[in-house]
């Protein structure tokens, strides 16, 4: 039996805007960005089945209004149609976070009206994409967005910064890149926090940038998380 999940986290009511959830850890990525605090994750194998999980969930039944896909990279996982069926079935609203380098299977989940929200990573700007997350993979986020844009899953656009890869320049480019696309919702923008293991080795940082320097779009809402 397939065993994609690497862990479950079984209540949060942060990861799901406004809803109680838990988060199903997927297992695997196709990048390998230098500030991912998920080298277990990503480089591990999953221990759990989605029967597992459907399990967990039926216990759980009445407490948790959704379920948050996260990883590692869910969207790697071709299963992950028939389960969010499932899911669906259960009466679960159902979030994906993704990388976004699955747009086949993104449309194959908004086709079917399997998904009920979306938070998509937004790296780094096209110069900087191959080397902060050591993929080849800016155009499969470029889909995804445009199918986002295109769609009517609500949806948000997140970017996490370490000073010593991003600075406002570059989030400048970004923010111009998303109004450009005609992209009116929010990018949130999370700092690297400190003190935790990353796949490139990175120094613990307490620098931040500042958004007061990066001019916005009228349509696109710059929010500080951390
Ligand atoms: S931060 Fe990068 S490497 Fe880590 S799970 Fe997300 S996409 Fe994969």
């Amino acid at each position: 039996m397939s065993k994609p999940i690497h862990s479950i986290t079984p209540f949060t009511l942060l990861d799901y805007p406004d809803k109680t959830a838990c988060i199903l850890w997927f297992a695997g990525c196709n990048m390998r960005c230098l500030y991912c605090y998920n080298p277990g994750i990503v480089e591990g194998k999953g221990k759990l089945s989605y029967a597992d999980a459907l399990r967990f969930l039926r216990k759980r039944k009445g407490l948790l209004d959704g379920v948050v896909l996260s990883g590692g990279e869910c969207t790697l996982h071709k299963e992950l149609v028939a389960f969010c069926a499932q899911l669906k079935k259960e009466g679960v609203l159902v979030k994906v976070d993704t990388n976004g380098s699955n747009p086949s299977l993104m449309a194959d989940l908004m086709k079917n009206g399997l998904i009920d929200y979306v938070a998509l990573d937004y790296k780094a700007p096209v110069y900087k994409y191959e080397a902060i997350t050591q993929s080849s993979l800016y155009e499969n986020f470029e889909a995804t967005l445009r199918l986002l844009l295109n769609g009517v899953v609500p949806f948000e656009v997140r970017t996490t910064v370490h000073t010593s890869l991003l600075n406002e320049e570059d989030l400048q480019n970004m923010v111009d890149y998303l109004a450009e696309q005609k992209f009116k919702g929010k990018l949130f923008i999370q700092h690297f926090i400190n003190d935790t293991i990353t796949l490139g080795n990175l120094a613990n940082t307490s620098n931040r940038i500042d958004p007061g320097k990066v001019s916005r779009s009228n349509c696109i809402g710059l929010v500080l998380r951390n």
